[in-house]
C-alpha cells in the first residue's frame, strides 16, 4: 500500500499555502507510477497556485521495491549526521518487518530485499537507479572514492553530494549536487571501465565494502561525517 496524508506546505516566494498529499510509504510494486515519479525528479513536488513557484516537500518516506529488490528508509537531509542512531532505528524497522521479527513469507520476501537508508532525494533517486540498472550501489560508492583521488578538483563540502544521475553502457552520468536545493554544481562522465576495475578485482576493496556495509546508510559520507561505528 502507498500511503499519504494531507499536509500543507507554505510557499517560500509569496507565503501562500497549499494543500499537499505527502508520502509516508511508496510501494512501487504496486505504483509503478511513483518509482517513475522519483527517477523523474517529479515526485512529491508542488506548484504554488498563487505565485508559480515549484516546491519541493522534504522526504520521510518508507519505499517498496520488491521487483528490483530495494527497501529504502528516506530522511531529510537535515537529519545526516543522526546517521548512526537512524542506522540501528531503520535496521530495527526493517527487521521487523521483513527480517528475524517477520512472518516467514515476510521473511521470504526480506530476502531479495536490500534494506538501506537514505538522506534526501537526489541520494534516494540514485538508489533507485543503480537497482533498476542492476549495478551494486556499495561498488558505486567505491568508485566515487576511486574518482575522488581522480578528479582535478571537486566542490566536496557538507551538503554536497557526488550522485549518479543515468548510466549507459560506457559511462555513469555523475553530478555534484546540493542535497536540500537539488541545484546541480557540476556534472561530469566516468567511464564504466573504472567501475568494472573495481568489481572485477575486490580484494584491495574489502576494507572500504566492509565500511560501508557496516550499517544500512551505504554512502561514502559515512567516512569523512565521523568516527564511524567504532566510535559510537
Ligand atoms: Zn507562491
Amino acid at each position: 500500500m502507498s500511503l499519504f496524508d494531507l499536509t500543507s506546505i507554505h510557499c517560500p516566494a509569496c507565503g501562500t499555502s497549499s494543500d499537499f498529499q505527502a508520502a509516508g510509504s511508496v510501494n512501487a510494486d504496486r505504483r509503478p507510477d511513483l518509482r517513475q515519479e522519483i527517477l523523474d525528479d517529479t515526485f512529491q513536488t508542488v506548484t504554488c497556485t498563487s505565485c508559480g513557484e515549484v516546491m519541493r516537500l522534504e522526504p520521510v518516506v518508507n519505499y517498496l521495491d520488491v521487483e528490483f529488490g530495494l527497501w529504502l528508509a528516506v530522511y531529510p537531509p537535515r537529519q545526516i549526521g543522526d546517521y548512526q542512531a537512524l542506522e540501528e532505528t531503520v535496521q530495527g524497522l526493517f527487521n521487523d518487518s521483513y527480517g528475524d521479527a517477520a512472518s516467514p513469507s515476510a521473511q521470504e520476501v526480506g530476502a531479495i530485499l536490500k534494506p538501506r537508508l537514505t538522506f534526501g532525494w537526489p541520494a534516494t533517486r540514485e538508489k533507485i537507479l543503480l537497482a533498476t540498472k542492476g549495478l551494486d550501489d556499495v561498488a558505486i560508492e567505491m568508485l566515487k572514492l576511486d574518482l575522488l583521488r581522480r578528479l582535478p578538483r571537486a566542490p566536496l563540502r557538507a551538503g554536497v553530494e557526488l550522485r549518479v544521475v543515468d548510466v549507459t553502457e560506457d559511462s555513469l552520468q555523475m553530478i555534484w549536487v546540493e542535497t536540500a536545493s537539488e541545484n546541480v554544481l557540476e556534472s561530469f562522465e566516468a567511464n564504466i571501465q573504472l567501475l568494472k576495475a573495481i568489481t572485477d578485482d575486490p580484494e584491495p576493496w574489502a576494507e572500504i565494502r566492509e565500511s560501508l556495509t557496516g550499517g544500512v546508510f551505504v554512502d561514502i559520507q559515512k567516512l569523512y561525517l565521523g568516527a564511524g561505528r567504532d566510535a559510537a
